[in-house]
């Protein structure tokens, strides 16, 4: 049996649609033993999606006010999901999850590799010349230096490409040059940091069908020496843990026997057996 906790959560200081309190409160109705916030960090371009300067100060200010307020009945812990294009100053958080959305088109904005479809369509055209396997190959690269550069306490979606995967015709999962270039990111990535999410946030909120990472490159993530932590990287309260059954029996075909949580007193991370 898992400790029901998640380190991902977004909140209205970003692109979630709950308050930081509604987050906390379905937390405890879940029976949560800790709960995480990870308010995407401060960036300076597509400026709707992540703190500005002045929310990050309220962003702050409020899960340090609720920490206190809740120290009695749920630990609360302050992070922060930091872009590999993020400028956000580690030293005001708690524990950073270091993830890639971000990538500079030849043309136009920054795009998203989970953003709109038909952005990231532009992007694999404009600077990709056409070829969605070339975005793919250039995703893993940029993740895995940046992971192992910038080493976060956890790795956020590490296979979030996968997405557009069938829309946008990246890659097909079998493909051994596709899985060269996954477990050449692990190999790169395991060096910065040891914990990888097994993130169930697609489930609730595009319908996906399983969690990042895929059973095939999560067992090799096992081999390699990496650890896990469960998350719902979270926008909406009420979804706090959905697909968790999914992500558990994730880890648990993995052959995981352990799991991370966000600790319950001064460590960051405390772990349980499954
Ligand atoms: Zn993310
Ligand atoms: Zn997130």
């Amino acid at each position: 049996m898992i400790d029901r906790s998640s380190p991902h959560v977004h909140t209205q200081y970003c692109d979630g649609k709950s308050t930081a309190r509604e987050m906390v409160q379905s937390a405890l109705d879940k029976n949560f033993v800790s709960l995480g916030f990870s308010s995407h960090a401060l960036q300076n371009f597509d400026l709707a999606y992540a703190l500005t300067p002045e929310d990050e100060i309220s962003y702050i200010a409020e899960i340090k006010q609720l920490k206190g307020e809740y120290a009695d009945r749920l630990p609360i812990w302050l992070g922060m999901e930091r872009d590999s294009l993020s400028i956000a100053d580690r030293g005001k958080f708690e524990y950073v999850i270091g993830s890639v959305h971000y990538f500079e088109p030849l043309v136009g904005e920054k795009t998203a590799v989970d953003g709109p479809k038909d952005l990231v369509r532009q992007l694999i055209d404009s600077t990709f010349s056409g070829d969605g396997f070339q975005l793919t190959l250039a995703y893993y690269k940029q993740l895995g230096e940046y992971i192992s550069r910038y080493k976060p306490d956890i790795i956020g979606h590490f296979d979030l490409i996968k997405k557009h995967r069938t829309a946008l015709n990246l890659f097909e999962e079998e493909d051994p040059k596709y899985i060269k270039a996954a477990t050449e990111a692990m190999d790169l990535c395991v060096t910065g940091c040891k914990l990888l999410e097994v993130n169930t946030g697609a489930l609730a909120r595009s319908g996906a069908k399983e969690p990042y990472p895929s059973l095939k490159l999560l067992e090799y993530w096992r081999s390699i020496g990496g650890q896990v932590i469960l998350s719902s990287d979270c926008h909406y309260a009420p979804q706090l843990d959905a697909g968790y059954d999914l992500g558990l029996a994730l880890i648990n075909n993995a052959g995981y026997k352990k799991a991370a949580f966000l600790g319950r007193q001064d460590d960051l991370f405390e772990w349980c057996d499954l």
